[in-house]
Formats: structure tokens, C-alpha cells, sequence
């Protein structure tokens, strides 16, 4: 197998619009071939920018984007040759879904005959065969979305960009257009570049995720790294469930660490994730799924530094799992998340408890700020 190769280089990138405020700030990123990259990252990150300065809808300020090793800098959006699929899909409502599909070909100057051809085979592709004829208004909102998707694929560019395209879509359809687009992307061995700020979407469709955050990338990685691996304070809040614990950095040696938990005053020991001076503020986080909990005094096979006391508020059942919620000492909620099968092992409601782990799991990061 070839290595992977970068379809797409952002050098540099960088995007003001009044001077002042940067919405993409000094971005480098390498979109390799053939993946499906995710940006995600919350509102105003400055993940719509950095798809439409790619698309050509937006003028860098500052660097150069490379398609193909080449400078797109004087290359107009309709010569870049990316399919693009929005959140209001956009479809024409006077024109047939054909000639909605057709479109980007017949500004392209392809013969009728030969879109007609390929407009059949981008509704076989989504499921559509057959609704050629039909108008949007008679399309349910995910077929709309399919329909999109089928416009972007139509003309077979290497690179399609998707921003938040089944936003507007109920969580059922959703989830279902989710693995279509993933399927899809495997049989066509198109490059996606997919814009979320749901991070459950973004685990499930990516080869490789871009936090973004303040139009910088906190961190880029795999889907299973980033959950399990967050090298920064905000990943680490922004990706699934964290019990976050602050408290200051008491020492430090070879990744290992002891930080004093604030609300508790007790010393826990932790992965040192960022390089943090001692005595400063350090929040640590803790999976939920990654913590276990005892009646106190049966925590035998904790280690010390890896365990803290309190009192068990609560029990959710939830048919797959369950859910204790914990009141530390000192106050501080805290979630343990355990399978189902240990249910019968958990102590009763008010009950003092210990929660423990093992240190890998609790991962101590400079605070945010
Ligand atoms: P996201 O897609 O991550 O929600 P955007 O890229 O749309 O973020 O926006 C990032 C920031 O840039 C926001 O604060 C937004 O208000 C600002 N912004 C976007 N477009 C413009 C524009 N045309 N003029 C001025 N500010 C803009
Ligand atoms: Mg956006």
C-alpha cells in the first residue's frame, strides 16, 4: 500500500475579517487522501471558515491552501472541482430532482445525454432511483438531504465538503443518514471533509477528527484516541462524559503526578498530560465508564492515590448500563458509569462509598482559561 499522501495542506492559514479578531488563526492541517475528516468543534470555532476559504467562498489573510500541491490562491470556486453539501440543503424548488442533480453538470457544458446517465446512477447511489421526476417540495427532509448529497457526488470530484448537513434532520434519521454518508465515503473512496459540533456524529463517521476551538485545532487524531487520549483540558470536557476535579499540581516525574484536589483536600495521583509548573492549577479528568465504587473500607484492591471517599446519592438503571452519582467529601459531584451485570454489586442509596481507578485514567491538564 502507498503512504498516505495529502490531498488538501492548509499552510499557515489565516482569517479576519475586521483586522481584529482571528477566525481561523495560523492553521496548518494535511486532509489525506481518500479520509473522512471531521472538523468539530463548537459554534463560532471557525469550522463554516475554514470549509468555504477551501471551497473558494472565502479569501485567506494570512498562508496558502494546497489542492493537489497546488496554490488554490488564484483558482475561482467553480474550477476546484470540490461537491459541497449544506445544512439547508438548497435544493432549486421550480427545477425536478434531476435537473436539480443535473445541475452542476449542465454548467459544466456535459452533454444532456450523458447527464441524464449520470444523474440516474448519483439516485441509485443514494437510494433514489426512480424520483427523477418528482420536485423537492414532494421530497420528505432526509430524501432532500439524499438528494444533496447525490448533487455533490454527480460530477465525481476527489473532495467533498459537508457542513452540518443532517442538522436540520430528526435523531432517527440522523443516526440512519450518519452510516449512509459513512458507507457511501467506503465505496467511493471520495476524500470528505465534514463539519459537526456533535461529537457523538463526529466519533461515529471519522477516520480522523480536528477539534477545533477559537479557530485553532486543540487536537487530531483518531475517533477511539481522542475519547480515550485528550491531550488538553478542553478535548477533554468537549468529548464524551468527564468528572473534572481541581486542584493543583503537588509533584511531578516521568508523566506521573500528585495533584490536591481543591474541594476534597486530598492528594490523587494522575497522568501529567501538559507540561504544568508545580503548584499550578491542574483540572484532572475521569471517565465516568473508568472509575469503579465500593462501600468504604472494600476498596482492597484500589491503590493509594486512586481512590476517593463519599456517599452514593443516587442509582439510575439504564437498561444497559448503570449510573451511580456520587457525592464526594468536600461536596463535588461525581458519575460512575458501570455495566449492567454489576448492578446487583453496588451499595444502597446513602451509603458511604469509595470511587477508584487506576492512574492511567485520570488524566491531570493545565486549567482552561
Ligand atoms: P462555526 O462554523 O464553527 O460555528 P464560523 O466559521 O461560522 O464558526 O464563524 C466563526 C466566527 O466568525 C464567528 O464568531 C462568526 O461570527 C464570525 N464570522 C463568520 N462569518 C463572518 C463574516 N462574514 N463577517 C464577520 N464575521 C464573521
Ligand atoms: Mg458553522
Amino acid at each position: 500500500m502507498s503512504s498516505p499522501e495529502p490531498i488538501v495542506r492548509f499552510v499557515g492559514i489565516g482569517k479576519t475579517y475586521d483586522g481584529v479578531a482571528r477566525i481561523v488563526d495560523n492553521l496548518d492541517l494535511d486532509i489525506m487522501r481518500g479520509e473522512f475528516l471531521t472538523l468539530l468543534g463548537p459554534s463560532g470555532s471557525g469550522k463554516t471558515t475554514t470549509l468555504m476559504l477551501l471551497a473558494g467562498f472565502e479569501t485567506p489573510t494570512a498562508g496558502e491552501i494546497l489542492l493537489e500541491g497546488k496554490p488554490l490562491s488564484r483558482v475561482p470556486p467553480y474550477q476546484r472541482n470540490i461537491g459541497m453539501v449544506f445544512q439547508n440543503y438548497a435544493l432549486f424548488p421550480h427545477m425536478t430532482i434531476a435537473e436539480n442533480i443535473g445541475f452542476p453538470l449542465s454548467v459544466r457544458g456535459v452533454p444532456a445525454a450523458e447527464i441524464a446517465k449520470r444523474v440516474e446512477r448519483a439516485l441509485d447511489m443514494v437510494q433514489l432511483g426512480g424520483f427523477g421526476k418528482r420536485r423537492p417540495g414532494q421530497l420528505s427532509g432526509g430524501q432532500q438531504q439524499r438528494i444533496a448529497v447525490a448533487r455533490a457526488l454527480v460530477f465525481e470530484p476527489k473532495l467533498i465538503l459537508m457542513d452540518e448537513p443532517l442538522g436540520a434532520l430528526d435523531k432517527q434519521l440522523r443516526e440512519q443518514m450518519q452510516l449512509e454518508i459513512r458507507r457511501l465515503h467506503q465505496r467511493l473512496g471520495v476524500t470528505m471533509a465534514y463539519v459537526t459540533h456533535d461529537q457523538a456524529e463526529a466519533l461515529t463517521m471519522s477516520d480522523r477528527i480536528a477539534v477545533f476551538h477559537r479557530g485553532r485545532i486543540e487536537q487530531l487524531d483518531t475517533p477511539e484516541r481522542m475519547y480515550e487520549y485528550p491531550t488538553n483540558a478542553f478535548v477533554a470536557r468537549f468529548i464524551g462524559e468527564n468528572n473534572r476535579l481541581d486542584g493543583h499540581l503537588e509533584t511531578a516525574a516521568n508523566g506521573r503526578c500528585a495533584i490536591r484536589v481543591a474541594a476534597t483536600d486530598t492528594l490523587i495521583d494522575g497522568t501529567l498530560v501538559e507540561t504544568v509548573g508545580i503548584g499550578d492549577a491542574v483540572s484532572v479528568s475521569l471517565r465516568p465508564e473508568r472509575v469503579q465504587i465500593r462501600a468504604a473500607g472494600h476498596t482492597i484492591d484500589a491503590q493509594p492515590g486512586c481512590r476517593l471517599a463519599g456517599s452514593l446519592r443516587e442509582i439510575i438503571y439504564l437498561g444497559d448500563h448503570v449510573r451511580a452519582r456520587v457525592a464526594l467529601t468536600g461536596n463535588e459531584e461525581f458519575m460512575v458509569k458501570r455495566p449492567i451485570s454489576e448492578a446487583h454489586t453496588l451499595p444502597h442509596i446513602g451509603a458511604a462509598v469509595e470511587v477508584f481507578w487506576t492512574p492511567e485514567h485520570c488524566r491531570a491538564f493545565a486549567q482552561e482559561h
